[in-house]
């Protein structure tokens, strides 16, 4: 099953809501994808505004 992405957050889900912002709203496109392991100091979350850590797009279509 493909993964969606959130629209606010971009974290990559498979459930209904997203775990960070609890919203619904998913775009079955997107593009890239980024893991983040360590929010605080990884330099790409940070430059992406990622404030949690987890699997991500890096773009939503
Ligand atoms: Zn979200």
């Amino acid at each position: 099953m493909k993964k969606l992405a959130c629209k606010l957050c971009k974290i990559l889900v498979t459930g209904d809501t997203c775990p960070l912002c609890k919203g619904a709203q998913f775009v079955p496109n997107w593009k890239g994808r980024i893991i983040v392991l360590n929010h605080k100091e990884s330099r790409v979350a940070d430059k992406m505004g990622l404030e949690a850590d987890g699997e991500f797009a890096i773009k939503v279509v």
